[in-house]
């Protein structure tokens, strides 16, 4: 186990907060009985529903489940191309090539590290079938313009928000006032489908695998919920071949045990982003991250233009933990790579982000221990 002083994520004061809920409402489905598919996984869909503002919320098995399910709701399949963002965790890449489509990688934008929406129309051919923009560090990505794009081609948009459940979209910049239909959205809730992760480790976490689908669409709807139960509709009357991918019962009632609590703890972690980014103001070769409105900074993740790998070193030995998120973008990985033209910006942004512990309790005092160690190592 790892020793650090201050790790990257520390998830004990969450449970200290809420040990004898969270206990109750694992007591409480242990002692039902009713371990698959129980009520709890009924009550918590419904709450999250009403929570993101949206018709259906499926529970499902993981964020990596809830991916594909998506894209196999929508009809998306062999021969289909899906845009989406090299720079990203590879269930996002994993999803679209197991449902037998193939992943176009578009370039990121390198101050919003999302996918540049003014590069995705270039990469729009015969076979692209959807558009799937991830969220990246809880930063909401460019939806305005995405959608602009998807209503053109007539694509479908999946977003992927295992980095940003909670977070809300105003705009490319986070200000409000610019006349924009999906204002104060719910990441997740303006494409066709959202697809949001429960590892331990999201900003709504659970204590195992779990994942959700939130759609508005009947239809898409009722297609995850029969693919999510080995593509039945009645038990035993299989209509296709799908997948065993249900929410487990108990991690439904620890998430809805969570589930109030998830705005004060995104705030808290904005609040967290905004004393780094004072601490981080004037420091030549690091760039912070944009504090835009909505933004729930599931990572918080400097830009340093050189020697990243020994800074983090250096963070290591004093105690401080720190993770580079991705060290690969998903092109250049072994079973995609070659197969792409280049993503400059990506390539470059890997060699240079480097997060930095956060999470809602983080106090402000470790704050400055992790910049003044991190500012000694640049010096
Ligand atoms: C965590 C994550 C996933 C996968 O979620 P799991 O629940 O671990 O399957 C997908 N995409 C992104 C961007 C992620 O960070």
């Amino acid at each position: 186990m790892d020793q650090l002083e201050i790790p990257i994520l520390d998830l004990k004061p969450q449970y200290e907060q809420l040990k004898e809920t969270i206990q109750a409402a694992i007591l409480r489905v242990v002692e039902s009985g009713q371990f698959i598919m129980g009520p709890d996984v009924k009550q918590f869909e419904q709450e999250v529903a009403q929570y993101l503002g949206v018709n259906h919320a499926i529970g499902v098995n993981s964020g990596t489940d809830a991916l594909f399910i998506s894209m196999r709701s929508l009809g998306v399949g062999p021969g289909d191309e899906v845009i989406t963002t090299p720079f990203t965790f590879f269930a996002t890449a994993e999803a679209i090539s197991h449902v037998g489509a193939k992943p176009i990688f578009v370039d990121i934008d390198e101050h919003t590290f999302n996918i540049n929406p003014d590069l995705i129309e270039e990469r729009i051919t015969e076979r692209t079938k959807a558009i799937l923009p991830v969220h990246l560090y809880g930063r909401p990505a460019e939806m305005d313009k995405i959608m602009l794009l998807a209503q053109k081609y007539d694509l479908k948009v999946v977003e992927d928000c295992a980095q940003s459940f909670g977070a809300r979209y105003f705009s490319a910049q986070g200000n409000n006032n610019l006349s924009n239909a999906y204002a104060g959205k719910q990441t997740g809730t303006i494409g066709d489908v959202g697809a949001y992760s429960f590892f331990p480790s999201k900003n709504l976490g659970a204590y195992g695998d779990g994942g959700l689908i939130a759609t508005d669409d009947d239809v898409v709807a009722e297609t995850a919920r029969m693919l999510r139960v080995h593509g039945a509709k009645k038990k035993y009357y299989n209509e296709t071949v799908g997948y065993n991918s249900r929410l487990d019962t108990i991690q439904a009632a620890i998430l809805r045990a969570k589930l109030p609590h998830i705005d004060t703890w995104n705030n808290a972690r904005r609040k967290v982003a905004q004393h780094y980014n004072q601490l981080f103001s004037d420091v030549t070769g690091i760039i912070p991250p944009e504090c835009i409105e909505g933004h729930v900074f599931h990572q918080y993740t400097l830009t340093i233009k050189d020697k990243r790998d020994a800074v983090a070193q250096h963070l290591r030995q004093q105690g401080i933990g720190s993770m580079v998120y991705y060290p690969v973008p998903q092109d250049k990985l072994p079973i995609y790579q070659g197969q792409y033209p280049p993503n400059p910006v990506s390539d470059r942004i890997a060699n240079q982000v480097l997060s930095l512990p956060i999470w809602p309790e983080l106090t402000f005092d470790k704050q400055r221990r992790v910049s003044q160690t991190l500012l000694c190592a640049f010096e």
